[in-house]
């Protein structure tokens, strides 16, 4: 692979002032010009007006996003060891994360940890890896033999079949890459073991960024009627389970999913799984029909998929987060806890606050933030990338 840059892109005067700041991104708009017409993935050195260097980047002629910056260093040459050296960083500082009772982590977290478009989870011996950009497809061999060569490592799948690589103007692969996939992908996160779907599963198998908030579910649950909505494979079911939850009810739309929760619960044992009820329907129509029949719950989680993946899209979602964190409060026990989350980009957590603020108002429950949470350590957020900051969710008392 080439070190040095194949074309020179150019901002518009005025538009360097995102670089300077080491923001990643390079809109279509801010570029003046772009000499020979570089392929996509290609990696282009990227200057102000007046010529300076400002980055070198990941060229991607139908994203809208024309560029991701690799570094912004003009010393730093984008070859396969830049990949080496960028995986193994990562690692390092993901080692404090993983020990005898969490082996899953995620590995790399694209633009926060410097790797725009590439993210990686390691499920135990197996490693799961999206590329999710142009740059991300163009490095696929360097990324993924560098992921192969993660201490540890037996097997690296992809799932690069998000429907964000369109809008790069790449298809969608998934398969093994290298080693051999185990029939079964087992992890422990607190102990648990967890089966982890990485060939069928959503996004890379699990959702990772949820292990710190069903550490904090796992606390609160013990002796308390739990509802679990938007289960998934069970992440949170277990972890109040395992905190001592008289009765888990779990929803989730997806008959696989709750397939592989039942599974999740049955291979442990110690959790006493008489505990749980399955429903496989829309939460939204089923916590309706909680409230209609009187239901309530001393803990309530809510963590529904993406509803707004963008700002624009932020109006419908309001009012789907408003629908059905005004039904969790009705649900909720006095002094129960509603822990609720949002994984909308479009959907900021002061917007999200205000969201769940309305709820309480119309739910008329007199109610109090007593957490702010957020993705775990291993999901880090740069602070020139605060796009990278998704998931937030807020963990409210019902006063008694
Ligand atoms: N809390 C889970 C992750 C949730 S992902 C964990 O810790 O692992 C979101 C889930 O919502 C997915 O499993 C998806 O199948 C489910 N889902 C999406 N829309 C739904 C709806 N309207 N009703 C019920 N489940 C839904």
């Amino acid at each position: 692979m080439k070190a040095v840059a194949d074309a020179i892109v150019r901002v518009k005067p005025g538009r360097e002032r995102s670089l300077l700041q080491r923001h990643p991104w390079i809109f279509s708009g801010a570029v003046a010009s772009v000499t020979r017409d570089p392929d996509a993935g290609a990696t282009v050195d990227v200057l102000a007006s007046d010529g300076r260097f400002l980055a070198r980047a990941a060229y991607s002629p139908s994203s809208s996003i024309r560029a991701r910056a690799w570094t912004f260093d003009e010393a730093v040459h984008v070859d396969d060891a830049f990949f080496a050296r960028a995986i193994a960083r990562a690692c390092a500082a993901r080692e404090g994360l993983q020990d005898a009772a969490h082996t899953a982590c995620r590995l790399l977290n694209a633009e926060c940890d410097g790797l725009p478009g590439v993210i990686a989870d390691r499920y135990g011996e197996t490693i799961v890896v999206q590329l999710l950009s142009a740059g991300a497809e163009h490095w696929r061999h360097a990324i993924t033999s560098a992921l192969h060569r993660v201490p540890g490592t037996r097997c690296v799948y992809e799932r690069s079949d998000a429907e964000v690589r369109s809008l790069e103007g790449l298809p969608p692969r998934a398969g093994v890459v290298t080693g051999t996939l185990p029939p079964v992908v087992e992890i422990l996160e607190g102990g648990l073991r967890y089966r982890v779907d990485v060939v069928e599963g959503q996004k890379t198998g699990f959702y990772l960024d949820q292990r710190d908030n069903r550490a904090h579910v796992r606390l609160h649950s013990r002796g308390g009627a739990v509802l679990n909505a938007f289960c998934y494979t069970g992440g949170f079911t277990l972890a109040a389970l395992a905190g001592g939850a008289a009765s888990v009810l779990s929803i989730d739309s997806s008959a696989a999913a709750l397939a592989l929760a039942r599974t999740n619960v049955a291979q442990n044992p110690s959790l006493e799984g008489g505990r749980c009820t399955w429903r496989e329907a829309d939460v939204f129509s089923e916590l309706r029909a909680l409230r209609n029949r009187g239901e309530s719950y001393d803990v309530i989680v809510l963590d529904p998929p993406k509803f707004a993946p963008t700002a624009a899209h932020a109006a419908g979602a309001a009012r789907a987060y408003k629908d059905i964190n005004l039904l969790a409060l009705k649900l909720l026990a006095p002094g129960g806890l509603l822990a609720t989350f949002s994984c909308s980009g479009g959907i900021d957590i002061s917007l999200f606050q205000k969201i769940v603020a309305g709820a309480a108002i119309d739910a008329a429950a007199d109610a109090a933030i007593v957490a702010r949470l957020t993705a775990s350590a291993d999901h880090p957020v740069a602070l020139s990338f605060p796009e990278g900051e998704y998931l937030k969710g807020l963990l409210v008392r019902k006063r008694p």
